[in-house]
């Protein structure tokens, strides 16, 4: 098979939301008018962020889920996507799945796929960028948390995290795995919430990128954070994979007092659990998480990709 063949078998279906789609130069989209473009990109590497053996109709679901996160986190509705991707090989049996399971999520919201580049390397490598639309002025910024915000996340946290170690527990496995992106959340957030982020790389430090570019500190209570079920098991390993485990692809986000009620309503609506698990403070960039006896608790701040060489 050729490229081009790959190309027109795998990732060439006709775009809907898009004036020229795969196949051209470029592809052409026309935004609608008042509307920003919101634009991203995310890499996933083979041995990296994913093992070789992996479940390739899970892999093109994540590889789209990631970056629809980072839209649903500035408050984007998602649009277009571009795969540049690069193989070893011609896996027909991969390609078929990986893209069945790209094409699902994406027609779930929506995005078209107009264009990528194909080529072969020894290591398997999916990028997707990804475009979304976002009314004039109302993106979320990291930078717009405020004293006196109360601090609220979506869903439950420390499930993928718990899924590196426990993989035989299914539903941890689900979220590692098949995270599901809060694009509705991110898309209602707007005018509700200040700042927001999405959970990539553990809680502390993803709050920490917001209260670094805000300029502001944070009280967190760990009781309220809402975490996966499965801890009950592991009860050793819940404090780190809440506070620092990665993947989870929730939302935090930061909102004033007088939004509580518009925002638990909001939560009944899309039937997605939204906790309020602290506050933002005047002053220091610093993350304080109190215990249920109200004492500071010790946590691991971050997750840097460059860390191990
Ligand atoms: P060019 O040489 O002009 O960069 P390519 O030969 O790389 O174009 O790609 C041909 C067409 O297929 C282009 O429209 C490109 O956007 C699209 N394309 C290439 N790879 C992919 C892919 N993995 N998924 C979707 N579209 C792709
Ligand atoms: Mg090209």
């Amino acid at each position: 098979m050729t490229e081009f063949e790959l190309i027109k078998r795998y990732f060439d279906r006709p775009a809907k939301n898009a004036l020229l789609g795969v196949g051209d130069d470029c592809a052409l989209v026309r935004p609608d008018a008042g509307l920003e473009l919101a634009v991203t990109s995310d890499m996933l590497v083979e041995g990296r962020h994913f093992a070789a053996g992996a479940d390739a109709r899970a892999l093109g679901h994540k590889a789209l889920a990631v970056n629809l996160s980072d839209l649903a986190a500035i408050g984007a509705a998602p649009r277009w996507a571009l795969l540049a991707l690069a193989l070893p090989a011609v896996d027909e049996a991969w390609l078929e799945a990986f893209s069945a399971g790209l094409f699902a999520l994406a027609a779930r919201y929506g995005v078209d796929l107009v264009g990528g580049d194909t080529t072969r390397s020894a290591v398997r490598t999916i990028s997707i960028t990804a475009i979304g639309e976002v009314p004039a002025g109302v993106a979320l910024y990291r930078a717009a948390a405020r004293p006196g915000d109360d601090l609220w996340v979506s869903g439950e946290l420390g499930g993928a995290a718990l899924a590196l170690q426990h993989p035989e527990i299914t539903a941890a496995a689900k979220r590692l795995h098949e995270p599901e992106p809060r694009v509705e959340l991110g898309e209602r957030l707007r005018g509700l919430a200040h700042a927001a982020i999405d959970i990539s790389d553990g809680l502390a430090g993803d709050l920490g990128h917001i209260l670094g570019r805000s300029r502001v500190g944070a009280v967190v209570e760990y009781a309220r954070i809402p975490r996966n079920a499965f801890f009950d098991k592991f009860p050793r390993l819940e404090k780190d994979c809440v506070l620092s485990g990665g993947d989870d692809y929730e939302l935090v986000f930061t909102a004033p007092q007088e939004r509580r009620g518009a925002i638990e309503a909001l939560s009944r609506e899309l039937d997605l659990p939204l906790a309020r698990i602290g506050a933002i403070q005047a002053g220091e960039p610093k993350l304080v998480v109190l215990d249920a006896q109200g004492k500071p608790m010790a946590y691991r701040p971050g997750f840097d990709h460059f860390a191990g060489g």
